[in-house]
Formats: structure tokens, sequence, C-alpha cells
């Protein structure tokens, strides 16, 4: 009895007194890890409770129709007893193995169990929804969200409309993230299950071609396989020769709130690094942002960076661009940073320092040579249009296989592997992937850039609309944005879009539509957008170059 252990109701967010409205397990029951207890019923929808870790249920604590909240009893289970250290014999085969459940492999799991493949599932951490879900984008996008309301209520002084300064509960702000993040991860557990995924927890790497091997906490096991799906994700980089020091944090420790610093140096002024820029000045810190190339957010076009620029260089204590950290020398007082660049001064002390210097994938870290698969020096594994490997019978997706390490990305490459291991004729081709930068204001783009265009030497038609000629934009107080499409001269079909403004990277999808359907400028112009709204802005550009605009006054060419 000293052993059992009590299982409780998790953190299951906003919601309190729920119905249970099915128990899955009986005493006497074994479980795995993770695997269904009990499902409850709210306004929101049904939330499966898993298992924290294998065992037999010894009593259940709660029956159909009772109300819990969090915290309450389930169950009380005695735990499985860690096996001996020796490589189980019993292997099991699977149809699909897939490698990491972050969104592109839960993706792929998913899609593989609802094509009637039978699919393992395999995840080194307890909680599903890889680095997206559960120290990505989600948690990033949830303070995100809080930090606009911040400023936004902030600039509503200039309406006439004052808050007094926002008092900040850091445990409850921390409470709320890990609240989003708990209900999804809890979601992705009962999406599997209802699947028939069967889910394995541990370190997996390969051992041959046909075979991985995973270190549970019971043990290293070994599963056979017929097809394997990799996606083992991306881990972030950090900067040579940077010393241990919880105050030099990466976005997984930044995220985790432990505390809002004086001053905040973030290394990096890519699309993480100012992400979680503005997360930090909208809770008070004080941020400097240095960056080793002339631009932040480099590679994007510079007109849709200029408004944001201009808004962090008023927000900031200072941007250092074409600057390099030289060296972090933790001290009492916090870290002291030597920089070496134009602008910056020789060194100067801050109590936290983010590094955002970009993300490494893991192809170097899951065994591939004993497979005889290919990896190249940076960690990325090559696949084809079909996400499939050197090995026929082996698909990567995701951060794993290459640039843009975004979610949507992996999802789709997910869906491709799945369907073709399921003898569907399929090929990843999309013409563009939005990327987005959620900060203030946002910065979206799909498609040809001009940078691009004037890169490759690819004559581009551009229309740009000045959101100052915008009523909505007006009205809403974010006139320094603007829409930029680019067409194909002659036929003025969409090859791009840049969007930079309060909600672009929702705007932006509209023009992923267009692009996919081969749109032209008369297409996006006639499509009655409604009116007042920001969604205008992408039919106006397209009017501009259409010539038809009467929005604003074009003098005749
Ligand atoms: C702070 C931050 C914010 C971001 N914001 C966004 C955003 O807003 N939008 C967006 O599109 N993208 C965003 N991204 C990027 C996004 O998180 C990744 O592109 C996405 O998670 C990649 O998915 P994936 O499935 O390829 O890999 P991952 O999400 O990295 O998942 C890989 C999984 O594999 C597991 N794994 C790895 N090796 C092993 C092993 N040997 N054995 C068992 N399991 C293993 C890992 O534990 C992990 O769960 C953000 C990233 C960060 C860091």
């Amino acid at each position: 009895m000293s052993q059992w252990i009590e299982v409780r109701v998790p953190d299951i967010g906003d919601v309190q007194d729920v119905e249970v409205i099915e128990v899955l397990v009986a005493p006497g029951d074994a479980v795995t890890t993770d695997q269904s207890l009990i499902v409850l019923e709210s306004d929101e929808g049904t939330l499966e409770i898993p298992a924290p870790r294998a065992g037999v249920v010894r009593e259940l604590a709660v029956g159909l129709g009772e109300r819990v909240s969090e915290g309450s009893l389930i169950l009380r289970l005695e735990p499985a007893a860690p096996a001996s250290a020796a490589v189980r014999s019993d292997a099991p085969r699977a149809g699909v193995v897939v490698l990491g459940a972050g969104p592109g492999g839960y993706t792929a799991a998913f899609r593989a169990a609802d094509l009637g493949l039978d699919v393992v599932l395999v995840e080194r951490y307890e909680k599903l929804g890889g680095v997206c879900l559960n120290v990505g984008c989600i948690p990033s996008k949830t303070l995100l969200h809080l930090a606009e309301v911040i400023s936004e209520a902030r600039e509503l002084s200039r309406a006439g409309i004052e808050f007094g300064p926002p008092r900040l509960d850091l445990a409850k702000l921390r409470a709320r993230k890990d609240a989003v993040v708990q209900r999804l991860t809890l979601g992705l557990a009962g999406l599997a299950r209802r699947r028939g995924v069967k889910v394995v927890r541990g370190e997996a790497r390969l051992v041959s071609p046909h075979e991985i091997e995973v270190t549970t906490v019971s043990g290293p096991t070994r599963i056979g396989f017929q097809h394997a799906i990799l996606a083992a994700g991306s881990r972030a980089l950090r900067l040579p020769g940077s010393p241990e020091d919880p105050r030099i944090m990466d976005s997984t420790a930044a995220l985790a709130l432990e505390e809002i610093p004086q001053r905040l140096l973030v290394i990096g002024g890519g699309i993480i690094g100012l992400e979680l820029a503005a997360v930090f000045s909208a809770l008070g810190s004080r941020v400097t942002v240095v960056e080793l190339l002339p631009a932040l957010l480099a590679g994007t076009d510079p007109d849709l960076v200029k408004p944001l620029q201009q808004r962090i260089e008023k927000r900031y204590e200072n941007i250092f661009l074409s600057t390099q950290v030289t060296s972090l020398e933790p001290r009492q007082d916090g870290v002291r940073v030597t920089f070496e660049g134009p602008k910056g001064p020789p060194s100067d002390v801050f109590q936290r320092v983010l590094v955002a210097v970009g993300r490494r994938p893991n192809g170097d870290q899951i065994g591939a040579e004993a497979a005889g698969l290919q990896v190249d020096p940076r960690g990325f594994i090559g696949v084809d249009s079909q996400q499939r490997t050197n090995l026929p019978h082996v698909f990567a997706i995701g951060d794993l296989v290459g640039e843009p390490m975004l979610a949507h990305k992996a999802t789709h490459e997910g869906k491709v592997a799945a369907e073709v291991i399921a003898g569907q004729s399929v090929a990843f081709d999309a013409r563009a992937i939005p990327s987005v930068a959620y900060t203030d204001p946002e910065v979206a783009w799909m498609g040809l850039s001009e940078t691009q265009a004037a890169e490759r030497g690819i004559a581009v038609e551009k229309a740009v609309f000045p959101w100052l000629a915008s009523a909505r934009a007006l009205g809403s107080g974010c006139e320094e944005g603007l829409t930029k499409l680019l067409f194909e001269p002659g036929s003025r079909r969409l090859l791009g879009a840049g969007i930079v403004g309060r909600n672009a990277g929702e705007l932006i999808s509209e023009l992923v539509v267009a692009l996919e359907m081969g749109a032209d400028a008369a297409d996006i112009a006639l499509s009655i957008h409604p009116h007042p709204t920001l969604s205008e802005t992408l039919a106006f550009a397209a009017e501009m170059a259409e010539g038809t605009i009467t929005d604003l006054y074009v003098p005749k060419r």
C-alpha cells in the first residue's frame, strides 16, 4: 500500500466541478503511461485524464456521474517495477513507427492510423506535442497575447483612456500559460487513444534499418517496423563557449518565466528572439536586442521590417545590429556581456540573457548511422517530395528535414508521409509556406519575396497599400502597417505577399489560398471584402496593381 501512488485530476485550465462521463479502468487493470483513465465533460468539451505512469489500478476513487475538479483523487496505482536493463526480446512489430510526437510526428501518426495502419508513436518526454505545444508556438503565443493586451491598454491613453501600470502576478501568469499547454497535450493523448495509436515513452534510436531501440522507464525495448517516420525535431543552438548559468537562457528557459529581469539582453534578432523580447518588454523588462547581421528578421523584405523596427527602437533600451557577442561571464550582479560592433558598448551587465541564435535539427541524435540513413553535416535528413529518405521505407518530416522550421510545414509533411505509406499517390508540393513573426506589429510573408526576386533576377510587379489609408487601421490605432503583393508582370498572377501590421498572421492566409489557386490581381480585387476590415487592404493592394483603386489617389503614369 505504501508504494501506491495517488492519481489526481491535473490542472485542467479554468474549468472546475466537471462531470465524469466515462470510467475507462477498473481495479486490477494494468495501465500504460498516458493510457486514459477517465473522461470528463465540461462546457468546453470532453477531456481525457491519462495515467501519469504505468502500473496496476488498485483502488478507484471516482464513479460515473460524479463531479471532480483539479486535485480530486481519481485512483490509487501500484507503479510498475522497472525491469532489468537487458534489452527485452519480446520485441513488438509495428506497421509504422513514428519517432517524435511533435506537430509533425503526432499528425503523421494520427493520419496513418486513420488510414488503417498499425502505428506506434515514440516520444522521450512525458507530454505529447513536441516543441510547438510544450515550449514553442503555444506558450509563446499565449504570453504574446497577454503582452499585446498590456501594450494596447497602454496605448489607449492616446485616445483618452488611462489604465494604471499593470500589476503582475507571475505565478498566475505562468499558471495560465501552463493550463493552455496542459489542456492541449491532454487532448492529444486522448486523440491518440481513440485512434488506437500506441504511445511508447522513451528515448529512441535506430539500431538497424528495420528496428529502433527505446530506452523506457522499464528498460530498453526494441520495436521492429515495416515503415518509419522520423520526426525528431530540433534543439536550440548554444553560443560557443557559453558558460552554464541559469541566467543565460534558451527559449525554453525564458518561457518558464522564472522572473522578469530588470534588464534583459536578447541575443538574436530573428523571429523567436523578437517574440520573446516583446513578451519581456511588455512585462516590464528593459530589453536590449543584439544581432550579428545588419538587419532584424534577416532575409525578410526591409519595408516589412521597418514599422516593427521603428516601434521597438522607441520601446527597447537598445538594438545593436552588425554586433557580435564575444563573451558571457556570470557574476553576482548579473551576466557581463562583451560586444564587438560599430554601436554596442564594449561591455555591459544584464540580469538575464536570452540566447536565440537558431536551432539545430536532431538528425545527429537518432542512431542514423546504424540504419544507413544519410544525415548532412548540419543534422538535416535529406528527403524527396514524398518525404522519403535514402532508405525507401523510412520517411522524415518537420524540423529534421529543413527550413523553414515551422509547425505547419511539419504537419503537412507528416500527412504526406503517412499517405504515401498507405499507398496514396501524393507529394509535398506547397507553392507557399507562410511565415509569421507574432511581434507588435506582426510581420507575415508567403511565396516569393521582393528580396528573393531581386537575388534571383525575377521580374515582379509590386503593389503596396499603406494602412494609413485604411479606415479600419486608423480607427483601431494600427495605421503603421502595409500590405504588399507581388505579381508576375503581364499576367498579374500572384507570386508572393508580405504584410506588416496587426493580425498580419491571420490576414496572410487569404493570400496563401490565392497563390495556391493561381489567382491574379483581378481575382483578389474583385472578391468583395467586408468593410471596414484590415482584410480590405489585400483587395486595395490588388486594386493598386489593377489601377482601379479609389481609396487612394494614384496619379496616372
Ligand atoms: C519559442 C518557439 C516559438 C515557436 N513558435 C512557432 C510558431 O509560432 N509557429 C510555428 O509554426 N512554429 C513555431 N516554432 C517552431 C516549431 O515549434 C517547430 O517548427 C515544430 O515544433 C517542429 O515540429 P517537429 O514535429 O518537426 O518537431 P518537434 O516539435 O521538435 O518535436 C520533436 C519531438 O521528438 C522528440 N524526440 C526527439 N528525439 C527523440 C528521440 N531520440 N527519442 C524519442 N523522442 C525524441 C522530442 O522530444 C519532441 O517531442 C517555435 C519554436 C520555438 C522554439
